[in-house]
């Protein structure tokens, strides 16, 4: 049985009682496959396995997102009880922010580039909340997805900066048949943006396929994957980067482990994707 707690309080008596280790997963619901594989990665690796459901306001940069952010509780929960999931901590907004609440955890120079420059305040939003759900749960390992491959780099900061013991665990990308990486906004497009998002994908695989034909020029692999959005009309291009892949700094030359990443607006709809490279 699934248990869905809706304060701190229960979440810490409940926790007390549970055997260790601890996976959590942190989420902002509407929950697709993508998340069940870090739920079920999760239950894998540990005896009790936390499913966190919060729309964090703060992460939200526009209004409008965060109003139009899908939501479906009845859903995420059946969801979560499918993929054996122990506890769903679904809190309300005061229960995460109480009253005269007033600090924010801000990441330096890894959260400053590609979100971080597009959504102004966004991973102070991330990071806040994330800290918040660490020492609310005091997981073993926490769980987070490849496919937001910066903010994984910013929580692994945080985490280590903060002396937190939680380990982080990136988990790959879940795709749609056709390439799409599964998302909850992938909700709003309408069929034809729905038909044309796979651009991100082909893209980003056409930046991989010369960077595996030996292309190690950074302007020449933003320019390859540039070409792919660019023939795809409804594709509102937001950033194509090739950057450092611990440090996220745009490279001039490929010499280590780098990161492909794109942002592309289809209507009010954003979409990112990435595809790491050596
Ligand atoms: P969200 O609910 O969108 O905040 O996502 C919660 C977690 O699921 C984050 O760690 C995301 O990176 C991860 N996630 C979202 N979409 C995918 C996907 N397509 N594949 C793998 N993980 C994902």
């Amino acid at each position: 049985m699934t248990r869905v707690l809706r304060t701190r309080a229960e979440l810490r008596d409940a926790l007390a009682a549970m055997p260790r280790p601890i996976g959590l997963v942190p989420t902002m619901g509407w929950l697709h496959e993508g998340h069940r594989e870090l739920m079920e990665r999760a239950r894998s690796e540990n005896a009790t396995t936390v499913v966190t459901i919060f729309v964090n306001p703060r992460q939200f940069n526009e209004a409008a997102d965060y109003t139009r952010y899908p939501r479906n509780e009845v859903r995420d929960f059946a969801i979560a009880e499918a993929e054996g999931v122990d506890v769903v901590f679904a809190p309300a907004i005061e229960e995460v922010y109480p009253p005269g609440f007033d600090t924010t955890v801000s990441v330096g120079a890894v959260a400053r580039p590609l979100e971080g420059a597009a959504r102004p305040g966004h991973f102070d939003g991330v990071a806040t909340v994330v800290a918040i759900l660490f020492e609310l749960v005091h997981a073993d390992r926490a769980y987070f997805g490849q496919k937001d491959a910066q903010q994984v780099m910013v929580i692994r900061q945080m985490a280590r900066d903060l002396a937190i013991g939680t380990e982080v665990i990136a988990c790959p990308t879940v795709r749609e048949s056709d390439g799409l990486a599964l998302s909850s906004r992938n909700v709003h497009l309408s069929p034809a943006d729905r038909a044309a998002a796979p651009v991100l994908r082909r893209a980003l695989l056409a930046a991989r396929e010369a960077w595996d034909g030996g292309e190690r020029s950074g302007d020449a692999l933003r320019t390859v994957t540039r070409d792919v959005l660019a023939a795809e009309p409804r594709a509102d291009v937001a950033y194509v980067s090739v950057a450092d892949g611990s440090t996220l700094a745009e490279l001039d030359r490929v010499s280590g482990p780098a990161l492909a990443s794109v942002a592309v607006r289809f209507g009010a709809t954003r979409l990112i994707d990435n595809e790491p490279l050596g």
